[in-house]
């Protein structure tokens, strides 16, 4: 079984052989393939995938397609205008269909492109092999939803291929870390930030298992974002010279080509010499980009990570000064603004700069804090870990357990649009966890269970992953049981039980549907949940407070209609002033703002507890009578 890391801008196959993981190389030595596909004009011509694919894209960028994983998963819906702008392919988009590129061969969509990248990957594999490669572990960021998940496994199918596991990114890269460390405690950061994406996630290493302690993320954020930053940048310096200048796709691709690897150099040189021959027959440009401005330019993309390490540390109840690495994964992380802003998030010790790059090494002014982990090769970690969670499963490798999250809080809607919690967030999975809920009205004959997935109070703020409905023999309110029953398996896959307790009649739903959100709603989604906090919390307390009343209500009510008789006309009187006053708060609404109408609440709910004392001693009074004369006490 193979370990796969199909990435934004390069992927890579590995295999655990003799007890090691090592990527394997193409024919002429290369293990990064550039996640590039050009699919020919001329359909004789075969479809080219890595180097020369990327090499095609100069000369037909309209039918070469790169960056496909931003896409995977995604609906028409959900591309956005700068994504039609940065990319000189044709889109094909309608409406809430999945968003898919136009090519020779007719509409595509981006697995359908990845799974050309895989199936050169397998043959890389079967030839360095000298096998047939059927299965696989394939990896995705973290944060990459249900709908992402299932487009990378239906990659993995169409490239013929049983894929065993969908492991997420920086889990495989702490896998790669930790492997030869199995019999040491460590607490380990993972700050994965590739072309597309950026992954954070928290570590727990001990005797052999490896538990995911949180995970957070961005699955739009990432090297692409600094080098459009320059593209904007060289665009905005030709316009400065050729005011009218036309920007066709070919000379966008050539900027966005030499934007890169202007990028990459300034990890190393001070200053790039950017030179841009006959851009058009009479008009060539050049011109100098400085490290310093490209970390101006690259600044803001990389400030996006701070707020998801800190979200992240929180979740899993650490301080900086509580881990001991900090492992850089992704090929931005070369990046020496990157490696300075992470010890910065850190506060890493033993970080100095050495020859234009950053190093480990004794730094007097840091005594505490992590240390800043550069020895894995940011490129080749996460192929490495998928391979050794591959080796795992097929059972070559022994004594290693791996244990990762969710990244979403998931649960149903309950009273009042309130949002239920089942699974919180950044429980390790796999987990089956349930609860039971009953009717809200009376000789109610269904039950309508709406499976949320956020991190907000109200339901209608969270997404909705599916619905099912569940029958039950009508009854009085609050009698019917139906127990609900989450359970997350060790990919991910969500499926979620109902079963009415009398009936012991089941349904099941599978959630494959796609999470119809865009990608950046599940950062918003924590985000905003953050922002929110006080008013849903008011709101929920608002919420719980107002059935509480209501059951109150119902149940005076019940108790005077029963026993009213026995009550001075004067007690009566007060029990009903009382409730109107209950009912006037109540009819008043709560505010998303303030606190008093809870407040007025609970006077109101205090005063009516008061005024129904002497209706409650006729009630007790009542029932114990009964009581003595079902016993044979009294006559
Ligand atoms: P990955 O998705 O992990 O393959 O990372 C690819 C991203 O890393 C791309 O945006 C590359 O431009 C960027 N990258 C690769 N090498 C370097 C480097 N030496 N310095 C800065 N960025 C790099």
């Amino acid at each position: 079984m193979i370990g796969i890391d199909l990435g934004t801008t390069n992927s890579l196959v590995a295999v655990v052989d003799g007890g090691i993981a090592l990527v394997l190389a193409d024919a002429e030595g290369r293990r990064l393939v550039p996640s590039v596909v050009h699919i020919p004009k001329n359909s004789s011509g075969g479809v080219l995938v890595g180097v020369p694919a990327k090499r095609s894209a100069h000369l037909a960028p309209a039918t070469t397609f790169a960056s496909m994983k931003r896409f995977m998963g995604r609906r028409s819906s959900e591309i956005t205008a700068a994504d039609q702008q940065n990319n000189a392919w044709q889109w094909e988009l309608h409406g809430n269909a999945p968003a898919a590129v136009h090519t020779p061969h007719g509409p595509m969509l981006p697995e359908e492109l990845a799974a050309e990248i895989l199936k050169h990957l397998v043959s890389i594999a079967n030839t360095r092999l000298d096998t047939q490669v059927t299965r696989a572990v394939i990896t995705v960021p973290a944060y990459f939803n249900d709908s992402q998940r299932q487009a990378t496994q239906r990659a993995g199918e169409l490239a013929g291929l049983k894929v065993e596991r969908i492991i997420n990114e920086p889990t495989a890269a702490a896998l790669a870390y930790g492997i030869d460390k199995l019999h040491t405690q460590a607490k380990i950061a993972v700050f994965d930030l590739g072309g597309g994406t950026f992954d954070i996630s928290i570590l727990q290493l001990q005797d052999g298992i490896f538990k995911v302690l949180s995970t957070s993320g961005d699955t739009q954020l990432g090297g692409d974002d600094i080098d459009n930053s320059i593209i904007h940048w060289i665009r905005g310096k030709i316009i400065e010279l050729e005011p009218e200048f036309g920007f066709t796709p070919e000379i966008h691709q050539r900027i966005r080509s030499a934007a890169e690897e202007a990028k990459i150099r300034l990890s190393v040189d001070e200053s790039a010499h950017l030179v841009f021959p006959f851009l058009t027959p009479d008009f060539s440009f050049e011109c100098e980009l400085s490290r310093a401005q490209l970390n101006d330019l690259a600044r803001p993309t990389i400030r996006r990570t701070q707020s998801h390490c800190q979200r992240a540390m929180m979740d899993a109840g650490l301080e900086p000064t509580d881990l001991d690495q900090v492992i850089l994964v992704g090929g931005q992380t070369r990046m020496p603004l990157v490696r300075e802003w992470v010890n910065e998030v850190f506060g890493c010790r033993e970080f100095e700069e050495s020859h234009g790059s950053l190093r480990v090494g004794a730094n007097p002014h840091k005594a505490s804090g992590p240390r800043l982990n550069t020895s894995t090769n940011p490129d080749e970690a996460v192929a490495l870990g998928a391979a050794i969670q591959a080796a795992i499963l097929s059972g070559a490798l022994k004594n290693v357990i791996l244990m990762d999250v969710t990244p979403l809080s998931l649960g149903i809607e309950t009273f009042g649009g309130l949002m239920n919690v089942i699974i919180p967030r950044n429980t390790t999975i796999p987990v089956k966890a349930g609860e039971m809920f009953t009717n809200a009205l009376d000789y109610q004959k269904s039950m309508l269970i709406r499976i949320l997935q956020g991190e907000r109070e109200k339901a209608q703020d969270n997404w909705e992953l599916g619905q099912l409905t569940i029958d039950f023999e009508p009854m009085l309110k609050a009698t019917a049981r139906v127990g609900v029953q989450f359970e997350i398996d060790s990919n991910g896959v969500l499926r979620v039980l109902a079963r009415d307790t009398l009936t012991q009649v089941d349904k099941i739903v599978e959630i494959r549907s796609a999470v119809d959100v865009d990608d950046l709603a599940v950062q918003e989604m924590v985000e905003s949940s953050v922002e929110h906090a006080f008013s849903d919390l008011a709101h929920r307390q608002w919420v719980e407070a107002t059935l509480r009343a209501q059951q109150t209500l119902d149940a005076i009510r019940n108790g005077l209609t029963d026993y009213g008789d026995q009550l001075t006309d004067e007690e009566t009187l007060s029990i009903k002033d009382n409730i109107n006053q209950t009912l006037a708060i109540l009819a008043s609404g709560n505010t998303e703002s303030g606190t008093g109408p809870l407040r007025d609440l609970k006077v109101a709910l205090d005063s009516l507890d008061e005024a129904s004392l002497p209706l409650a001693d006729r009630m007790m009074e009542a029932i114990s009578e009964q009581f003595l004369r079902d016993q044979g006490l009294i006559g």
